[in-house]
């Protein structure tokens, strides 16, 4: 097995009404597919994290 060192994004929910919502959460992140694709479900709603860029 290969180390691979995760990538640090920054991921925003933006479900309305949700207590996280706007909050910037800087969470690391493994890519396991090439291209790698980033996937985040929001700790307080549920809701799939949309909005994900590179920190
Ligand atoms: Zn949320």
């Amino acid at each position: 097995m290969e180390e691979t060192d995760p990538d640090m994004m920054v991921a925003t929910c933006r479900t309305e009404g949700c207590v996280a919502e706007g909050i910037h959460y800087k969470v690391p992140m493994f890519p396991n597919v090439d291209p790698p694709t980033y996937r985040a479900v929001c700790a307080q709603c549920g809701q799939a994290v949309t909005d994900l860029v590179p920190a």
